[in-house]
């Protein structure tokens, strides 16, 4: 099963999202997935990973992440690097269980569970199309499917948002309401009235339905310590089922130092990209639960690797999806594989929204759970409507 091409197909309505595709002499074609800085990770995967591949026999699946890897750690290759080799590790392994005939939770070793509990991320249809710390273009803020604008509604209205979410079977969901105060002392200080104003939502949360809905707060990595330990004792009353990046993980001690402040559980990090960094953060004893994201990480064996490394720790795994339609569907097939899998991240607008314009198949969601889909590999295929369209840009390696 040779490898013959290396496809990367990028939509430029979706501008963040590069989907791979790995063509073999078998006629079978992998898809694997990345988010963020496209062009760059592009360029990479036809210069470096390209030449690598092709002619090599696709079910090698692990030995081609360590060639990939050691190839490329010269780069300090925890970016874009690493973005590359996770579609790549993600499109093979896609490719691994079309031969085999198995769904990719099956030949991970099966499922620890039938359906995986998803919490809602109350992000908007349009959310994260940007560029972080590029201003938006003004068409870029063309409001999207509106009865799914759940920032603005955990902005303004967490109260009646919790109630709909729970009427949905969905009983748990992120927010960041202390994002818009970051402000003036970026990050390294926020006042009490400040504070105030970030607890609202939370408040409106726990009137409306009272225990009845995890809230998981999400930090961005705006917080300096100090900042981050007054917002964690502040919430602390609220009991919320995670804090999330309140401050990056580029420092697993200065994450352990919140970790010792608090008695809310310290979720992080899809940040940290592979198993190497993931073990910094365990050593430092700096988190109590461990994310990953499928598709920054390393892809599906790096991502196994570090959800067993939790379980190592007596930890539990989450796996991030605020991105793109592939990065969903591996992160289910892990979630349902995985036996420190907690709960699984998720976004309604986008999985009831552009997930669909962009693949054929979607897991089967109901009352807040999601099934691992039952065909082969990851069980989705990119649409053929894609590939006509003007905005779409296809480069090929052969
Ligand atoms: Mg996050």
């Amino acid at each position: 099963m040779k490898i013959t091409q290396i496809e990367t197909v990028h939509v430029g309505e979706f501008a963040n999202i590069l989907f791979v595709r790995i063509h073999t002499d078998t006629g079978l074609i992998g898809l694997g997935e990345t988010y963020y800085t496209p062009e760059a990770t592009r360029a990479f995967i036809h210069e470096v990973c390209a030449p690598m591949l092709i002619g090599h026999d696709a079910r090698d699946v692990e030995a081609h992440w360590r060639r990939l890897y050691d190839a490329t750690h010269v780069y300090g290759n925890r970016g874009n690097e690493m973005r590359g080799i996770s579609a790549i590790d993600v499109a093979l392994w896609d490719l691994l269980g079309q031969v085999a005939g198995l769904p990719l939770y099956r030949l991970l070793g099966g499922a620890a569970r039938e359906r995986i509990q998803l919490y809602n991320t109350c992000a908007g249809p349009l959310y994260a199309r940007g560029i972080p710390g590029v201003p938006r273009k003004e068409q870029d803020l063309r409001v999207g499917d509106s009865r799914y604008e759940d920032l603005e509604a955990f902005t303004h209205r967490a109260d009646e948002l919790a109630k709909e979410l729970l009427s949905e079977g969905i009983r748990a969901m992120k927010i960041w309401p202390f994002d818009p105060y970051v402000g003036e002392s970026q990050g390294n200080y926020i006042s009490y009235p400040d504070i105030e104003r970030g607890l609202e939502p939370v408040r409106k949360i726990r009137d409306a339905v009272g225990m009845d809905m995890e809230i998981m707060m999400e930090g961005h990595g705006y917080w300096k310590v100090p900042a981050a330990i007054r917002i964690a004792e502040a919430l602390e009353p609220y009991k919320p089922m995670w804090l999330e990046d309140f401050i990056k993980p580029d420092n697993p001690h200065a994450l352990a130092e919140l970790r010792n402040a608090t008695s809310i559980p310290i979720c992080g990090s899809e940040l940290a990209l592979t198993r190497y960094h993931a073990r910094e953060l365990l050593e430092a004893n700096a988190v109590d639960i461990l994310m990953t994201d499928v598709t920054w990480t390393g892809g599906i064996g790096e991502s196994k690797r570090i959800a067993a490394m939790a379980e190592t720790a007596n930890l539990p795994f989450v796996a991030h999806d605020c991105t793109g339609p592939v990065t969903f569907i591996a992160s289910i097939h892990l979630s349902i594989h995985c036996p420190n899998a907690l709960i699984q991240e998720s976004v309604r607008a986008y999985y009831r929204g552009f997930y669909g314009d962009l693949v054929t198949d979607l897991p089967r969601i109901e009352d807040g759970y999601a099934w691992a889909p039952e065909g082969t590999g990851i069980g989705t295929r990119l649409r053929e409507e894609l590939f006509s369209r003007s905005d779409t840009t296809l480069r090929e390696s052969t």
